[in-house]
């Protein structure tokens, strides 16, 4: 007889690198460690495609992949924001999912995965009898945000708003200042809150949770949900991180950068940067490079092309050189202790070099994990989506992050955080009284990472956990 088909699991990406990479991440292991096969998913129209075929050409070949047709948004209003605009451009793609999966895998579904911004395919899910878990790439306080926006609105009005109070206690996690709000859940005023609101009220109907973050990181926080789950209050939470893209790109190391990190001294380089999204205004450039110089420590920069419209992140492609807008003489000054690259460096890499002692860092999720994972303290500089929230974990929960005052605010309301206060966080961080701590928690929570993926570690036994029931599922259908 052929063998059986392997239970397929079908995963949802909803658009940019930050969601993408480590949803491929789950695949990987889902593949490797528990014998699925697996189809990741993915939307045209908002993220860069170059980007994406990177991330899922570094897949083994039995992750099958897939792109839904594009679909029309230009009816939407023109203000009505990024995250709008992603939260309808899943929603109006679920279509193009029933197709997909109906063609292709259904009897031999195991479970729909989809992340935040994706939950509308829980109810294709449902429709289909299959077990829906939505994975997310971020903290698990970031979960109880959205339940306490849902919290907020049931038994409103209809259609009735209302922000969230300031500073928010969410469970075992710091008071969030009602800056350290993720976007979207800081004004109800906003078109994106609605979306947020439905977003939330779907997570009732998901079988599981899937997040990217791990016990150690945020336990009390994990405590709570196991908790709620207990109670029957929430779906259960499972922590099955952190997904750190295993550094295979031999490419890599012959990049400039690694060549110029094996000639620095252990322990002695800053890394800076701000993700695949974030841009700094021209203004702030110049005052972070000015920083950097006054700090007179080694550093690393990936220069990314700057904001010119106010926001902090530039989405899909950019074009020009971002060289050109750093401080004239700036990168002569500091050729013997400074590199400079353009757009993008093997970051993964980066962080495990033994040169490499601090980052700093947008706090973008898997740029934390990533720093954490390699024992490397941060500079905490949000600037968009839950950075700032997540800057608060880093920084108040989790001890691996200093925060300088100015960099508070997220850069999108126009403050720049001034080169004193550049060279002053990096100079703490290199060598200051609370440096040091934070550098012993960073060395810790590194321990914890190689912990949780032991034979027996908690992140390992949570996905075993939920690979068994999905297991389970496509027996019964069988
Ligand atoms: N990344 C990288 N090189 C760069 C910039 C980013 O390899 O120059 C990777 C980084 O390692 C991380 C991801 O891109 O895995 C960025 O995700 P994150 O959640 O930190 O931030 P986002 O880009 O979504 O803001």
């Amino acid at each position: 007889p052929p063998p059986p088909t392997p239970p397929h699991v079908v995963m949802l990406a909803s658009p940019g690198a930050g969601h993408l990479i480590p949803l491929a991440q789950l695949a990987r292991r889902l593949v490797a460690e528990h014998g699925f096969a697996v189809m990741v998913v993915t939307l045209a129209g908002l993220s860069d495609p170059a980007t994406d075929a990177a991330v899922l050409s570094s897949l083994p070949a039995s992750v099958a992949t897939a792109v839904l047709p594009a679909v029309a948004l230009d009816d939407l209003p023109a203000d009505i924001g990024f995250g709008s605009v992603m939260f309808e451009l899943v929603r109006r793609s679920i279509p193009h999912l029933r197709a997909l999966v109906a063609g292709s895998v259904v009897g031999s579904a195991a479970a729909i995965v989809c992340d935040f911004f994706g939950t509308p395919a829980l109810a294709l899910a449902a429709e289909l009898g299959v077990p829906g878990y939505v994975f997310l790439p971020t903290s698990i306080s970031f979960i109880s945000t959205v339940r306490r926006v849902v919290e907020l609105h049931d038994g409103a009005a209809p259609g009735e708003y209302h922000d969230l109070p300031d500073p928010l206690a969410l469970p075992g996690c710091a008071p969030l200042r009602h800056g350290d709000i993720p976007d979207g859940f800081r004004d109800c005023a906003d078109p994106v809150y609605a979306y947020v609101v439905e977003e939330g009220r779907r997570y009732g109907g998901a079988d599981g949770f899937l997040v990217n973050s791990f016990q150690e990181l945020e336990p009390d926080a994990a405590e709570a949900f196991k908790r709620d789950a207990q109670n029957g209050e929430f779906p259960p939470v499972y922590l099955v991180g952190p997904f750190v893209r295993p550094s295979s790109d031999k490419d890599a190391d012959e990049s400039a950068c690694m060549k110029w990190l094996d000639r620095q001294p252990a322990g002695s380089v800053v890394y800076v940067s701000f993700g695949t999204g974030g841009a700094l205004s021209v203004e702030q450039m110049v005052e972070l490079a000015a920083g950097l110089e006054m700090s007179g420590h080694s550093f690393l920069w990936v220069v990314r092309m700057p904001s010119t419209d106010g926001l902090p992140y530039s989405m899909g492609a950019s074009h020009g050189n971002p060289m050109d807008f750093l401080p004239e003489g700036f990168l002569e000054r500091t050729s013997d202790r400074g590199l400079a690259v353009a757009s993008w460096a093997p970051q993964v890499r980066v962080l495990a070099h033994p040169a490499t002692a601090a980052f700093v860092s947008h706090c973008g999720w898997n740029s934390s994990l990533e720093s954490v994972s390699s024992g490397v303290p941060m500079v905490a500089w949000p600037l968009y989506a839950e950075q700032q929230m997540n800057a608060a974990i880093l920084t108040e929960v989790a001890g691996v992050a200093v925060r300088p005052a100015a960099a508070a605010s997220g850069g999108g309301d126009g403050v720049v955080v001034p080169r004193e206060e550049v060279a002053a966080a990096v100079k703490e961080l290199m060598g200051g009284e609370k440096g040091g701590a934070v550098h012993r928690r960073a060395r810790e929570l590194k321990e914890a990472v190689a912990r949780a993926w032991s034979p027996d570690g908690a992140s390992r036994r949570a996905l075993e956990e939920v690979a068994s029931k999905w297991r389970n599922t496509v027996h019964k259908q069988r």
